[in-house]
């Protein structure tokens, strides 16, 4: 079976694994992406038994949340809750919920905590399509604290690209979904710097590898891709002394139609956001890292944003001659 476009999410944290050699099925056809039934065929997520269902709305837009059969500890409200959260820091973020309806399938599994969120465009008649998965035993604390509802939401906002584009669907969603709780009040802006200063690294090209177009392994993938978002939205802020930065490239985007549910290449997308903010900064990015490995020197970028780590404690120079740049990226637009 063919699927269209997804965008997977490894079951190793984020922050955890280094350099594993992305699996094929996260590149294209999806095949594992169905569920054996007990006759042998296989049925695509979007097709499992649903037991019961919530709507949630966000302005124009219908969010469809069904849950697989299982029990899960949370209470189905506090879940509703929970997606509803991810959907706020969507709005918060594009000013706008990205698709007008998605559809949100949560399956019970066993343990605790969120993991193996996947998002596909344009499937079982949505739009956006997510199928997560809720161990039994997860906490309100846990759903609380988690990322990954909103890492799967930063998808949809999104045309589908090329696999080879692959790094830039998830390296959007790595740099945006800390930035948009922040903006939405919903995570403390220290722990995103944090973060970054200690797992950025872990997209650079190691020896021997090439650009984001040609060395997709999960660092390149992931944050690799985060990195370049990082670098754009410097880049872009400093070029137009703070009034735009990749947020307003990609309200643009959103605003002109585009999502997951369309498949477009990376030029014309990266060429929407340039010229709502009248530069070039993407593109010529893209140009740089696309067949290069362009290592990013990121201590000299903490250093002129003026953000640094002692022990675990971040602390802000705000003489540093970026520091108003590092302020905009978590301001929310007025
Ligand atoms: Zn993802």
């Amino acid at each position: 079976m063919n699927f269209p476009s997804r965008r997977s999410f490894l079951r190793a944290s984020l922050a955890g694994a280094t350099a594993i050699a992305l699996p094929a099925a996260l590149r294209g056809a999806a095949q594992n992406s169905s569920f054996p039934r007990p006759d042998g065929h296989h049925v695509p997520p979007w097709r499992l038994p649903v037991a019961g269902s919530a709507h949630i709305r966000m302005g124009t837009a219908a969010l469809q949340v069904d849950f697989g059969p299982g029990k899960l500890a949370v209470p189905q409200p506090e879940i509703v809750d929970w997606v509803r959260r991810a959907a706020e820091a969507l709005v918060t973020y594009y000013g706008t919920y990205p698709v007008p309806a998605a559809r949100i399938y949560v399956q019970p599994a066993p343990g605790n905590g969120v993991f193996d969120g996947t998002t596909w465009g344009d499937v079982g008649g949505v739009p956006a399509f997510t199928r997560i998965q809720l161990g039994e035993q997860t906490t309100l604390a846990e759903l609380q604290d988690d990322w990954m509802m909103t890492h799967e939401m930063v998808h949809y906002a999104l045309p589908s690209l090329p696999d080879d584009q692959h790094w830039l669907e998830e390296g959007l969603a790595v740099y945006v979904e800390p930035i948009a709780r922040v903006q939405a009040g919903q995570l403390d802006q220290a722990s995103v710097w944090r973060d970054m200063m200690r797992d950025m690294p872990k997209g650079q090209p190691r020896p021997g590898e090439g650009g984001l177009d040609v060395t997709h392994t999960w660092g390149r993938t992931y944050w690799g891709g985060a990195g370049f978002c990082l670098l754009a939205d410097v880049t872009l802020r400093r070029q137009t002394g703070n009034r735009s930065g990749l947020q307003q490239g990609l309200r643009a985007l959103v605003g002109s139609g585009q999502s997951i549910a369309l498949n477009r290449d990376i030029l014309p997308t990266l060429q929407l956001c340039d010229h709502a903010t009248g530069t070039s900064v993407l593109t010529t990015l893209y140009q740089s890292m696309r067949e290069q490995p362009a290592p990013i020197d990121f201590d000299g970028l903490w250093r002129q944003l003026g953000v640094s780590l002692q022990g675990d404690t971040v602390q802000y120079q705000d003489a540093a001659p970026l520091a108003a740049v590092r302020r905009a990226i978590f301001t929310r637009p007025a």
